[in-house]
């Protein structure tokens, strides 16, 4: 089982995403958890606060590192429990390296707890970093509000490649030649008068024919 523990200061934002379709029945099967953190739980003072104004001014605010430190040392020492544990901290950054399949695939099967601290406002004190020898994770080449979105796309694309989530054994795409372009019912799609047909090689039966388009339409040519 993969054991993500999602940081956060707005634990609800998982809720719905995380609960449905296939990521819900992964955790069902016990093939996944997801253990989302509130970091705001992990502050001394009795405002409660999770960031301040940056050193030098400038816009925004920087969370502060010790909340979060106190809840990722927690959590390590609830991991270490389990002592094949093999526990790594990402932090969500649109400066980070860039995540992509080949990444989703090896986590997937390296490590039984994946830490994912989310950032918001101008980011997270640039300590952490440092004191958890994370690695900073980008999902694309855009700046959002917060890496809860990132995080989530990173547990999805990694719970996908898990055996046993998809239930159809043939399912991802990479153990078999797949394309972008699918099609199902209707054959013939009449839309404001026109007709769209399916590509006639997907009804031929022809498995070469077929697998021989589909590499023509994958990016992996
Ligand atoms: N001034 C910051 C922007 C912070 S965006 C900078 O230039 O780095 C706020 C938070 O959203 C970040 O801390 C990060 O956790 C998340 N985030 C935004 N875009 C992201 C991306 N493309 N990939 C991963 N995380 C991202």
């Amino acid at each position: 089982m993969t054991t993500f523990h999602l940081l956060t200061i707005f634990p609800e934002i998982f809720d719905s995403y995380l609960n449905e379709s296939i990521l819900k029945r992964a955790q069902e099967k016990k093939l996944v958890k997801f253990n989302v953190v509130n970091i705001r739980e992990f502050t001394l003072d009795k405002h409660r606060r999770t960031d301040y104004r940056p050193y030098s001014g400038g816009p925004g605010l920087v969370m502060f590192a010790e909340p979060i430190l106190r809840a990722v040392d927690a959590l390590k020492k609830k991991i270490a429990k389990n002592k094949k544990a093999k526990v790594k901290v990402f932090i969500m950054s649109p400066g980070g390296k860039q995540f992509d399949n080949p990444t989703a695939i090896k986590w997937g099967k390296k490590y039984t707890d994946i830490i994912l601290i989310s950032g918001r406002y101008e980011g997270i004190d640039a300590r952490v970093k440092k004191i958890l020898r994370a690695e900073e994770i980008s999902v694309g080449p855009y700046v959002l509000t917060g890496g809860e979105l990132p995080a989530m796309i990173i547990v999805d694309s990694i719970t996908r490649q898990l055996p046993g989530v998809l239930g159809n054994c043939d399912s991802p795409e990479e153990k078999r030649v797949s394309s972008h372009e699918v099609y199902t019912r209707p054959e013939i799609l009449e839309w404001k008068k026109k007709k769209y047909k399916v590509p006639k090689v997907l009804l031929s039966g022809h498995q070469a024919n077929i697998e021989a388009w589909k590499l023509g339409k994958s990016d992996k040519k």
